[in-house]
């Protein structure tokens, strides 16, 4: 018998998930249904799920990143590297930030909405200006760093202790490398057995959701939730595909089909860096991209590469901005206050951590900077979840297409697992 793959299999748990959730969301009032023991079941699932995959993030992002960086041999071809990452992630944030730009001028959301701003303000963090931002990336403490989920922290920490390993030398050096290699190898066995609960944890988070909103949360707001649809959309299905197409000559649907598991993941769990255990598996086992690549390219995606979040920034400031206008007329953007929030939008996907909600909170620092009134993240606060949701997915296809992109460049794709087109 055929072996039913595993996005099938997720994509099932989906289905059953919503349609349970839309069930109980109907047979309880909106007030109790959290009390139900049916969804403190879902909830309880989704939990242990989502604790499994957040425990081993940090010592997964660890250790992989340093063996990724030892895989690489020397400094020299490391700096390489880097570099060729760095400047593609920054490269498809910004097209994402135009394909964001192009669709909110010509859909318009927030022209003629009559929406009242809700006086009540969300109870929420309010993030640091710019330079704190950037100053917090170091941590002054690693191990709070870890214990807070501060990946990036950590990150900055192992690309330090990596880049000091590959200068010892001797017996040192071998112990050190076999020790790291083995604690990676461990750590890709626990991934493997998380994975095969996929299923069943993502059904209990779509049921969970929708046990909790129903369906029909966003029709006051359709227009934007469309426009952030669509932009995600050209994005994932048109420009990164063309991308990968361009430079690698391989069928970036196909790549993606074998990533999907791992999107569907991002996509239930609103989080890149918790879905990054599954990604790594996907890049390396689904689509034959070499392990030192994609364990020092896709850590690094998963926290600064977010193509999804800084599309959705620059899509709901000009919404609020549009929708501002409307309300007082006098408000008017700047050429360079425009220029200003793509900048920002680029930083803020930059900085924002791969958690749930992480863009909306730091969407504050862009209204701040251009005179916009934060109380229009409440209005948007409403339907983020399921916007959230669409974007991780976006933020990890982009990650998963970059590192396909700088693996093939570097000779580092085993053709034998999905491209080797006379095995198959
Ligand atoms: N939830 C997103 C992620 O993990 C970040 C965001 O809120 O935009 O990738």
């Amino acid at each position: 018998m055929k072996r039913i793959k595993l996005h099938w299999w997720i994509i099932l748990g989906m289905s059953i998930g919503a349609a349970l959730g839309t069930l109980v969301h109907s047979a309880y009032p909106a007030d109790i249904v959290e009390t139900t023991a049916i969804y403190q079941a879902f909830k309880g699932i989704s939990v242990i799920f989502l604790n499994l995959l957040k425990m081993i993030v940090i010592p997964l992002v660890f250790f992989s990143l340093i063996s990724g960086m030892l895989g690489m041999g020397t400094l020299a071809r490391l700096g390489r590297i880097g570099v060729r990452t760095f400047l593609l992630y920054i490269t498809t944030s910004l097209l994402a930030i135009i394909t964001g730009l192009v669709l909110v001028n010509s859909i318009r959301p927030g022209v003629g909405l009559d929406v009242a701003i809700p006086v009540e303000v969300v109870a929420r963090e309010v993030p640091g200006s710019f330079w704190d931002v950037i100053a917090n990336m170091i941590p002054e403490n690693v191990v709070r760093a870890a214990a807070e989920f501060d990946l990036f922290g950590v990150i900055v920490f192992a690309l330090l202790f990596g880049g000091f390993m590959l200068a010892l030398e001797g017996e040192k050096k071998k112990t050190m490398v076999s020790f790291v290699e083995g604690a990676f190898d461990v750590m890709m066995r626990m991934t493997g057995f998380i994975i095969a609960l996929a299923p069943v944890g993502i059904a209990a988070l779509i049921a969970r959701l929708v046990s909790s909103t129903g369906l029909n949360v966003f029709l006051d707001l359709k227009w934007y939730v469309v426009t952030v649809f669509s932009a995600l959309g050209v994005h994932l299905l048109i420009t990164l595909p063309l991308l990968v197409f361009l430079v690698t000559r391989r069928n970036p649907y196909r790549f993606l089909r074998a990533m999907s598991p791992a999107l569907l993941t991002g996509f239930s769990t609103a989080s890149s860096s918790g879905t990054l255990p599954i990604t790594l598996e996907r890049a390396e086992h689904g689509a034959g991209i070499s392990n030192r690549v994609a364990s020092f390219v896709l850590p690094l995606g998963a926290t600064i590469n977010m193509d999804g979040t800084a599309l959705y920034e620059i899509v709901s400031v000009l919404f609020i901005a549009q929708l501002h206008a409307g309300i007082d007329p006098s408000f008017t953007l700047s050429f360079g206050q425009q220029l200003m929030i793509v900048f920002l939008g680029l930083a803020v996907s930059i900085g924002a951590a791969g958690i749930p909600h992480a863009g909306l909170v730091m969407m504050v620092i862009i209204l701040q900077a251009v005179g916009l009134p934060m109380e229009y993240t409440a209005l948007i606060w409403a339907v983020d979840r399921v916007l959230d949701m669409c974007r991780t997915a976006v933020n990890i296809a982009s990650d998963s297409c970059i590192t396909l992109i700088v693996a093939h460049t570097e000779g580092q794709v085993d053709e034998s697992v999905l491209w080797d087109r006379s095995a198959a």
